[in-house]
């Protein structure tokens, strides 16, 4: 647009410029109807006790507090370290505008080991995590994908007899309420979800074309188009299903915890960090925690049950910090030992991701009018750009074995428009690269757009772990991602690296004379591109992460290979659960909100089941005693 930046010159009698002011002050006052009542932050007594304390408003915490309050008889504390969001959360584009942010992101960093990440600043990944109501649900990316039945299978099979394939997709089914009117109109789709539960799943309000070129290449390489890609187990290729709706996020607060804030037996505390599990020590009960609001400390109580859903990071370090984790280790930090547990910050797992550039002819710049038309529109009627994720939305799940019916490999897609203004902060500030990898990028996008295939490992056999800097409760734990430190997931990440760069040899990429580009570090510059060479020296160096951690508190029939039982009831303790991305044995084959979901749904269905038939007992009289809970889950 030639008149950007200059004055009108035209002549007026001031009816044009008034009614141009008044649309633009008209669409501005519409982002108001974005905003929502913050929650109401709970008043509460030191000593005050209630039945159940959750600690984390997240992805799993928000499921529990809802399910558990629906209880009328039971009282019910919610305990948040974060504040409620702000209006960026909900507008889908603005998520990575969160991260970094210390009131809203944890912000952790990986520890550097001196062999990987060399190419990253600190040598390190960033890996960030909600710290605000809804968790990581609100700062996610929003993808929706439910995993595939043999990962379920798999934990089933390892002792863990709460978790059958049936009943993790009946859980699944029970958070969702499916709205993609489309893809109602298929029978075998719309019976795969569930229609009455809180979480909203659609499609994104997206206007996305280049997509769906893509998705047209990946099926031409092999990688089947599917219409939907929970229905089909996760193998192939197509639009993602999201958790937003209407161009709004759908976090886990605004799908549980939003609907029942006003329920008289739900205290909410924000602002709120937990620092310790308060345990008796020769009963090994939990009995409540300790928390730190602003410069107030309290103790509060749980009579019940005190449950930690505080995600894959902050729940072993709280465990940790309240005696409950490896001896050796929590002597070495000055804590004593309430239970040796020694799987508690280990299991680490995690999803890679590398980015593999494939430049291409189209898409071209977008014009300044373009983007400013992007934010009229959503505010207009809530589609365009901001209502998309920055991710496209497709994606690929794909094996070596063209015949399996489990997935090795994922790929998210970024479509970087040419000389992309945005692209020095995805490279450089979130996927923490340092000016050597990020300049000669930067550069071939002022001519070329990118394609930039996201490759990630779906079940590595590497693990890694999470252990205390020290017993102060605001030290941040030291994470070893420990990427690759299996030389299998090597062999195999190059090897689905390798198949995902022959999508430069299908019509599409071939139109837009799409070629691969090189990632520029001076270690790997030595190889040939795309040689398996190559791939190893730029997975090792240059993989970050697509913020999947999970396995830390893992879940087992033996106390010394995991954490918690298979009802996700701490070993060796009485009266605590934990309930989050902790507790999976192993990775599931994707994204992972929807698959906590499901856990978040199952654990507090184990909650209700026991409390229930504990009271069932105490009123058919088989025990005349007050029934102590102390009692009951040692006698259980
Ligand atoms: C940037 C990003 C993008 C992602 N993209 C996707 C995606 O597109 N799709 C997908 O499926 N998954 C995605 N994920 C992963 C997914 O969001 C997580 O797996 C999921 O939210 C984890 O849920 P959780 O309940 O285990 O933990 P969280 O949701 O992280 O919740 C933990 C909560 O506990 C609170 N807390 C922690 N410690 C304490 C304490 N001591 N006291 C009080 N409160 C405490 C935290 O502040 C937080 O609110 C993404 C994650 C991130 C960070």
């Amino acid at each position: 647009m030639q008149c950007y930046n200059s004055t009108c010159l035209s002549p007026t009698i001031g009816v044009a410029p008034q009614i141009f002011a008044s649309a633009l002050q008209f669409f501005a006052a519409t982002q108001c109807l974005l905003s929502e009542k913050p929650v109401p932050d709970a008043d509460v007594r030191n000593l005050e006790k209630f039945d159940f304390i959750i600690v984390g408003a997240g992805t799993a915490g928000s499921i529990l507090a809802n399910r558990l309050s629906a209880i009328n008889d039971w009282s019910v504390l919610l305990i948040e370290a974060g504040d409620d969001e702000p209006v960026e959360a909900k507008i889908p584009v603005l998520n990575s505008a969160l991260l970094k942010n210390k009131k809203y992101d944890w912000a952790y960093q990986t520890a550097p080991n001196g062999k990987n990440n060399l190419a990253n600043k600190n040598e390190s990944v960033n890996w960030p995590r909600g710290k605000i109501l809804g968790g990581s649900s609100n700062l996610n990316a929003m993808i929706y994908v439910q995993g595939n039945d043999e990962d379920y299978k798999n934990w089933y099979d390892a002792g863990n007899k709460e978790w059958s394939v049936e009943e993790v997709r009946r859980c699944f089914r029970k958070a969702e309420s499916f709205q993609d009117m489309k893809a109602l109109e298929n029978p075998v789709i719309s019976n795969h979800y569930g229609h009455n539960g809180p979480l909203i799943i659609n499609t994104f309000n997206s206007t996305y074309g280049y997509s769906k070129k893509v998705l047209c290449a990946w099926d031409e390489m092999g990688i089947r188009n599917v219409e939907d890609l929970n229905e089909a187990n996760v193998m192939g290729s197509g639009i993602m299903r999201a958790t937003a709706a209407d161009g709004i996020r759908q976090s886990h607060n605004r799908a549980y915890l939003n609907p029942v804030v006003t329920r008289k037996n739900l205290k909410i505390m924000k602002n709120s960090f937990v620092t310790k599990i308060l345990i008796k020590n020769l009963s090994k009960t939990a009995y409540g925690v300790e928390v730190r609001r602003k410069t107030r400390k309290y103790r509060l109580l749980a009579g019940k049950e005190v449950i930690i859903s505080a995600g894959a990071i902050n729940s072993p370090q709280l465990l940790m910090l309240s005696g409950i984790g490896p001896r050796e280790h929590l002597r070495a930090k000055g804590i004593s030992v309430v239970v040796d547990s020694p799987m508690v910050g280990q299991n680490l797992q995690d999803h890679i991701l590398l980015p593999i550039p494939i430049y291409g002819d189209e898409p071209g710049e977008k014009s300044v009018a373009d983007q400013q038309f992007a934010v009229i529109q959503y505010l207009y009627n809530r589609t365009g750009s901001l209502a998309e994720n920055r991710v496209a939305n497709v994606l690929a799940f794909y094996s070596e074995n063209k015949n399996a019916t489990y997935p090795d490999f994922q790929s998210h897609l970024h479509i970087i428009w040419k000389n992309d203004s945005n692209l020095r902060n995805l490279l450089g500030n979130i996927y923490n690269y340092k000016d050597q990898v990020v300049n000669p990028i930067v550069k071939m996008n002022q001519k070329h757009a990118i394609y930039m295939h996201a490759f990630n490992l779906l079940h590595p056999h590497s693990k890694g772990n999470i252990s205390l800097v020290s017993n102060d409760p605001y030290d941040y734990p030291i994470i070893h991602n420990n990427y690759f430190s299996d030389p299998r997931d090597l062999e195999s990440a190059v090897t689905g690296i390798k198949m995902l760069t022959k999508v430069v040899n299908t019509t599409y990429f071939r139109s837009v004379r799409a070629f691969l580009g090189r990632m520029e570090w001076p270690a790997c510059n030595v190889y040939e591109l795309d040689s398996r060479e190559y791939w190893k020296c730029v997975s090792v160096n240059m993989s970050v992460t697509v913020y999947h951690p999970v396995g830390t508190c893992m879940m087992g029939p033996d106390p010394t290979t995991s954490v918690v039982s298979s009802r996700l009831k701490v070993h060796g303790v009485n009266s605590l659960r934990v309930i989050d991305a902790s507790i999976m044995p192993n990775i599931t084959s994707g994204n992972t909100n929807g698959p906590v979901t499901a856990i978040g749904e199952r654990g507090a269905e184990l909650v209700i089941e026991d409390h229930m038939r504990a009271s069932e007992s105490r009123n058919i009289g088989e025990r005349n005693a007050e029934l102590d809970i102390e009692d009951y889950t040692i006698n259980k």
